[in-house]
Parts: C-alpha cells; sequence; structure tokens
C-alpha cells in the first residue's frame, strides 16, 4: 500500500514555471537551468522506483515517496521507503548517466561526455538517512524494526564499474531481486500489519516537504516573466486573446482553454492561491477586465466588488496543503 505517493516537488514546478518564462539570460537563468536539470534527475530517480514498487507481490509492503522529516533539529529525506513487518529500507535513487566508479577514498565518481565529477556517494547519504529514521522512529517509540539502505542508479545511461561493488547499490533492474531476497533472509515477522502501518503512518503525519519560494529567493518578479499563456500546440508563443478564443500566431491554432495553464503557473509562481481580476488581467496580457471576470467564473470568489480576489487552488489540488501552509 503506498502510503505517501510520489509527486512533482513543488521546486520542480517552480523550477518549469521559471524555465519557461524566465526572460533574461542572466546569472539566474543559468542557476534556474541548472536546479531545474537536478531536480528533474530526482524526481526521475523516484518515478523509476516507484515503477519497480508496484511490481513487487509480497503483502503488506506500505511505501513512502519522497519522505521529509525531523529527527531532533535536522530533516532528513529519504526518496522511498519500504516498510515490512520484517524490516524497513531505505532506498536512495541516482538518476545520472555515464560510467560510475568509486576511488580509494571512497568517493564516488561520474565520467560522462569526457568529464569527470565526484558524487555524493549515495550509499553514504542512505546511511545517514538510517541514523536518522532510526532516531525519529525510537523518539516515537516506533523502532523494533531493522533498517537496511540500498541505493540504485535508476538512469538507462549509467555503467557501474566498481570491483568491489557493494551488494546494496546497483542498477534499478535488480531492485526488485535484491527485496526478493531481503525478505527470503529476513522472513520471520517482527512486527504485525497493524504495526508496521503504524510505523507508515506516524512517518507520513510528521511528513513536511519543502517549500522554498525561488522566486522570492531570486528576487524574480512578474516583470522579468513572459506572461501570457503559450500556445498548448507549439509551446514556442504567448497566445492572442480573439473572438473569444486564444490564438497562436505561431502555428495558426486556437484553443479556447489555453488560460488554465497558465493560471496555474501564476498559482505556482506565487505560491499563493487568491488573486484579483488585475492579478489575472496583468499575468495573462489581457486589456479586458469583463474578459477576465469571464474566464475567472468557474473559480470561487471571495469578498466583494472590487477588493474580490478568485481562489484558483483547485488548479494544483496536490499542493493545496503546503499553499495553505505558506498564506499562515
Ligand atoms: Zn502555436
Amino acid at each position: 500500500m503506498n502510503l505517501l505517493p510520489l509527486q512533482k516537488p513543488l521546486e520542480l514546478l517552480q523550477l518549469e514555471v521559471l524555465i519557461k518564462r524566465y526572460r533574461k539570460r542572466d546569472q539566474y537563468y543559468e542557476q534556474i537551468q541548472d536546479y531545474y536539470h537536478r531536480e528533474l534527475a530526482g524526481y526521475l530517480g523516484e518515478k523509476a522506483l516507484q515503477y519497480y514498487f508496484a511490481l513487487l507481490r509480497y503483502e503488506p509492503v506500505f511505501t513512502l515517496f519522497d519522505l521529509r522529516a525531523k529527527a531532533f533539529t535536522h530533516y532528513f529525506q529519504i526518496d522511498a521507503l519500504l516498510i515490512t513487518r520484517q524490516f524497513l529500507l531505505i532506498v536512495e535513487s541516482k538518476h545520472t548517466k555515464g560510467v560510475i566508479t568509486e576511488n580509494d577514498a571512497k568517493q564516488m565518481i561520474q565520467h560522462v561526455d569526457g568529464k569527470t565529477k565526484s558524487l555524493q556517494h549515495p550509499l553514504h547519504q542512505a546511511d545517514i538517512q538510517r541514523r536518522q529514521l532510526k532516531t525519529f522512529l525510537m523518539n516515537h517509540q516506533l523502532d523494533q524494526l531493522p533498517i537496511y539502505t540500498c541505493a540504485t542508479f535508476t538512469h538507462p545511461e549509467v555503467i557501474i564499474d566498481m570491483p568491489n561493488q557493494p551488494n546494496n547499490l546497483f542498477t534499478h533492474h535488480y531492485l526488485l531481486q535484491f527485496i526478493y531476497d531481503l525478505l527470503e533472509e529476513n522472513h520471520t515477522p517482527i512486527i504485525s500489519s497493524k504495526q508496521a502501518q503504524t510505523i507508515g503512518q506516524c512517518l507520513v503525519a510528521n511528513h513536511t516537504p519543502r517549500n522554498r519560494h525561488l522566486a522570492k529567493d531570486w528576487n524574480i518578479k512578474e516583470n522579468d516573466l513572459i506572461l501570457g499563456p503559450f500556445c498548448s500546440r507549439c509551446s514556442k508563443v504567448v497566445m492572442k486573446r480573439e473572438h473569444g478564443t486564444w490564438f497562436c500566431q505561431a502555428c495558426q491554432h486556437y484553443d479556447k482553454h489555453a488560460h488554465t495553464d497558465a493560471l496555474r503557473d501564476l498559482l505556482i509562481f506565487h505560491q499563493y492561491p487568491e488573486f484579483s481580476n488585475q492579478d489575472v488581467k496583468g499575468w495573462l496580457s489581457l486589456d479586458s477586465s469583463h474578459v477576465c471576470k469571464r474566464l475567472l467564473a468557474n473559480y470561487d470568489r471571495i469578498g466583494e466588488k472590487r477588493l474580490s480576489k478568485y481562489n484558483l487552488s483547485k488548479l494544483v489540488p496536490e499542493l493545496e496543503h503546503q499553499f495553505r501552509r505558506i498564506k499562515s
């Protein structure tokens, strides 16, 4: 049972908006691109794990993705956690390509496109997570089970070239076999299914996703962005409002609903769900408040007349709880 399903992190959603709309080509543009590729790789890695976990034929197993919780003063973040009646398994994923080696100093090295760079060793990372998870579970009197770790490389173009490759580090194809082997070695249940679920539920209750506001941190304002709905067919340019619909001058495409994605971007960019007619008019590059009002007719309206705002949170329902927290 998946207790904490994988979803696109808010930071990745923000980066997607910035990648698409940031118009300047300054130092932030490079930061945005680097950060975006890193976050996307993390997300794709976890997605690959989700695929393998779904193939697991064993009951009961509780899974949690991208868990972030606090042990004492520090947060720990686990790509994927598997809870059985016999053990817990932390899975650290790395979505990097190229040839992966390890030097004598136990540093992990990535060789790709003629370049060499050091990587954070996923087993060392997983071990730190294990200690923190142990502390967390002890604090909640839920520390009956042993905690195992493994690291899996999820990129299709990766080659692990390590003479002393640890048996808990492998490419993703081996993940299921690794879990089945662990289940075979640890076949006697230590706790009940209900207790295993309680561990998962306690972690979910303490899950605190990151909510960095990237635009604020980098001082990026709306006027640094390309505003308006992007063409839903060619994605190259923003569409113009014409005769009650949106029109793309590049590919001649019409789309009545092109503003919906743009409104989603507005919400993600500001990390705030309520906007006035004026706010939305500016964001969609509309000339008319009446047209804007019509486009917002499907959203809840709060407040009276000129002070009224529209709540757009249903556009990103999976993040509603995060928006609320930021607001308060
Ligand atoms: Zn187009």
